[in-house]
């Protein structure tokens, strides 16, 4: 059904330049076209301001005249697309994804979007999230014979909602059946012959934006990507909405779950663009605010604020405002650091680190610094980060880091899916002070955590990972040792 099948020539183990962690962010983009857009190019723009959600494979899917075709493939939205594939791609709607692999491996069938052939003829389907009962249902169809061609969740809820249609009325009522039968995190964009619609979990765990482009209307996991190609910001996707565009009409139907709005708060911390907003609440903002606060519970006495870039930066700032110490940019990334061809193990996890950084002696000798990073996960990163300060010959190292310890495995965007994997879930923080070899270690509180993006309801946030506090039920399906067994640890 894609062009280039002939992709599944990557059969090699591919990790993009980033490690992967615990919890999962792709990034989708669509729109529907009403004007006179060239929609696959407007989409490989979102897609690539999008592309820090997901580095691993990417695709676009367009929808000319109720015929729907795409092109996917492994690595960057560069590397994937070209002029001339862009070309051959043309319609009437389009949309798109880039992947940060989760569940199902890292192959060139489970790249999305999903592109399926049901009753009322071809939709597509690009997601970000994660279900926790997936392979409940899976299995389930299974057993009635169904067959399924990749191992994602997205062919689960295709499935889905190809069978509901058969006994509704249309893909309104489809799609309300299968968000009751759907379990976990899931921001959808899904085209049929004639329409777009958009799909965000009851409890909202993933962003999902409206924008709007002259008479069109956009998709995006995040505003930064409005922004890149142009549109106007509309509003956000609320927790169990569903909105269907089609023609220059909007409509939306608020399904009545009832469940509490739980944004994951790792969208601050991490995953979104400083420049983008969720909810209302700016990004950036959250990540100044979290490194003021993580100045005031954990002050130093030092003689520069280091950010590690890029996802330190933000906080680095923060902090140096409040505590009146400089900050200075000590170490340098490379940004033209391409897809790295690594076999996904610690060992080449620690060496990988050297190529995408360096540490500037000038700035750091005989200094005390302050080393600011936005989360420690593994701490395989952090260590390697911190002996390089040293090696430069920085006289202290203080790492402070602005969230909390990751404690407990995350349901909702899995990659390490047990807590042995995770540092703080089985040290002390003098034991991983010590274990990273820095002189001390301060992390945010949860309390203060929740302070920082401003102008969220402090209650609106999953914080699971911190807390085990998990906003739905873990199905008994999803034991920790049944995942460990599902991603080969
Ligand atoms: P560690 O010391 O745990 O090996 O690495 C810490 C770094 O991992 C931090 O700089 C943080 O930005 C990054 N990080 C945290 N969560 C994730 C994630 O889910 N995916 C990726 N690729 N990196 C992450
Ligand atoms: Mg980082």
């Amino acid at each position: 059904m894609y062009k280039n099948e002939s992709m599944a020539e990557y059969e090699y183990c591919i990790i993009s330049q980033f490690d992967d962690k615990i919890h999962e962010a792709c990034g989708v983009f669509g729109v529907y076209n009403n004007d006179d857009l060239d929609v696959a190019r407007l989409v490989y723009f979102g897609l690539y301001a999008l592309q820090h959600r997901g580095q691993e494979s990417c695709g676009i899917a367009v929808n000319q005249d109720g015929e729907i075709t795409g092109h996917k493939g492994m690595g960057l939205v560069s590397e994937v697309f070209t002029e001339r594939i862009l070309d051959r791609l043309d319609g009437k709607m389009a949309i798109g994804h880039t992947r940060y692999s989760t569940t199902g491996g890292s192959s060139i069938e489970n790249c999305q979007p999903l592109i399926a052939r049901y009753k009322d003829g071809r939709m597509a389907i690009a997601h970000n999230g994660n279900l926790v009962n997936a392979s409940k249902i899976r299995l389930e169809f299974e057993n009635q014979g169904a067959i399924f061609q990749t191992s994602t969740d997205s062919e689960v809820i295709a499935n889905l909602i190809s069978r509901h249609g058969l006994k509704c009325r249309n893909l309104e009522e489809a799609l309300i059946k299968t968000m009751e039968i759907i379990e976990g995190s899931y921001s959808l964009i899904i085209m049929t012959s004639n329409k777009l619609a958009g799909i965000r979990d009851p409890w909202g765990i993933r962003p999902l934006c409206i924008g709007k482009l002259y008479n069109s209307y956009i998709l995006a996991s995040e505003t930064c990507a409005l922004e890149a190609v142009g549109a106007e910001f509309i509003r956000d996707v609320e927790p169990g909405e569903i909105v269907f565009i089609e023609g220059d009409s909007i409509r939306s139907i608020k399904t009545n779950y009832n469940k509490p709005h739980r944004l994951c708060i790792f969208e601050h911390i991490y995953f979104a663009r400083p420049d983008s907003f969720i909810d209302g609440a700016s990004i950036y903002n959250a990540r100044i605010e979290a490194g003021r606060l993580l100045a005031i519970q954990h002050p130093v006495d030092a003689d520069l604020v280091v950010g590690v870039p890029d996802s330190g930066i933000t906080a680095a700032i923060g902090f140096s405002r409040q505590s009146g110490i400089p900050y200075g940019e000590a170490l340098i990334k490379n940004r033209y650091v391409g897809r790295t061809f690594i076999q996904p193990n610690q060992k080449m996890r620690e060496q990988s680190v050297n190529i995408k950084l360096n540490a500037l002696r000038t700035e750091i000798e005989g200094k005390r610094i302050v080393l600011i990073d936005d989360s420690i996960v593994r701490g395989t990163t952090t260590k390697k980060i911190v002996q390089m300060l040293k090696n430069a010959g920085a006289k202290e190292v203080h790492m402070r880091i602005s969230s909390p310890p990751v404690k407990f495995p995350c349901y909702f965007g899995i990659d390490i899916a047990s807590k042995e994997h995770l540092i703080a879930a089985n040290h002390t923080i003098e034991e991983i002070r010590d274990v990273i070899g820095a002189d001390s270690l301060g992390f945010l509180s949860v309390e203060n955590l929740l302070e920082s993006p401003v102008g969220a309801p402090k209650n609106s946030f999953c914080t699971a990972c911190f807390t085990g506090d998990y906003p739905i039920n873990v199905p008994q399906g999803i034991s920790e040792k049944q995942n460990c067994e599902r991603f080969g640890y």
